[in-house]
């Protein structure tokens, strides 16, 4: 891929980092047999400003991504005017499904049949059809965000017959300390199961920036990278 020529200063370093990115990602491609068009870079730019987002609009990049809702909310009015495929990837509470409904093109979190319920309501009332991600809890503890991996199918089942939403697949993040080879490879398994139901629903969300090698050799279509792209963010108190 061809990108312009960087402006000074921020733009120079968000384009050394996307270039650093794609690099890793054809890496990977070539060494596993796959190709770049199978994959969807999301940029993660929680924390970050929309003058970040309008800079990797600029660079080329169409895909967002944003964790928390009111953060999530603001920037994607900010950004109205750019060409951006809008990915909610973090939990979703359910009394914030309005609102992450109102934007959200793809949201990578359902993860209980609670929110199903809510995601289809809000949906069929803002007349949208919002696309879903089963998030997949692969170390079993669903506590921390995500189905136990036995409780997928029928959840996916659940998010295909809600009006208003669109089964795309699944999602994961490695657990803390595991081999992330291992824990994608489980996912990908996850993921053959909900796809043999759900042939349509073959997304798989799968490598951050430092597992994102290890995602593609498993299968993933979408990377959720944020720190090789933007910067290490600073932590903050909610
Ligand atoms: C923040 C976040 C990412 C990006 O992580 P990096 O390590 O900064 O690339 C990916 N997925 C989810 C769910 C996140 O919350």
């Amino acid at each position: 891929m061809n990108y312009p020529d960087p402006p000074a200063g921020r733009g120079s370093e968000i384009a050394a980092g996307l270039a650093e990115v794609e690099r890793r990602i054809l890496d990977a491609c070539r060494s596993t047999g796959r190709s770049r068009d199978e994959l969807t870079l999301i940029a993660v730019t929680k924390t970050y400003p929309a003058a970040d987002l309008r800079l990797l609009a600029g660079l080329g990049v169409t895909d967002m991504g944003e964790n928390r809702d009111r953060e999530a909310a603001a920037k994607a009015a900010e950004c109205a005017d750019l060409p951006v495929t809008w990915h909610f990837i973090g939990q979703v509470q359910t009394n914030k499904a309005r609102s992450v409904v109102s934007y959200a093109d793809l949201i990578h979190g359902v993860d209980r049949g609670r929110l199903v319920g809510a995601l289809s309501r809000e949906a069929v009332q803002q007349g949208r059809e919002v696309g879903c991600l089963v998030q997949v809890a692969l170390d079993d503890r669903p506590e921390r965000g995500g189905a136990r991996p036995a409780d997928v199918p029928a959840l996916a089942d659940a998010v295909a017959g809600a009006p208003g939403l669109l089964l795309r697949g699944v999602m994961a993040v490695a657990p803390l300390g595991s081999d992330p080879d291992v824990a994608f490879a489980r996912l990908f398994e996850v993921a053959q199961a909900v796809q043999k139901e759900h042939p349509g629903a073959d997304v798989i969300s799968a490598g951050m920036s430092g597992d994102l090698a290890q995602a593609i050799a498993n299968g993933a279509t979408h990377l959720r990278v944020g720190t090789a792209l933007l910067g290490r963010r600073t932590p903050f108190v909610r």
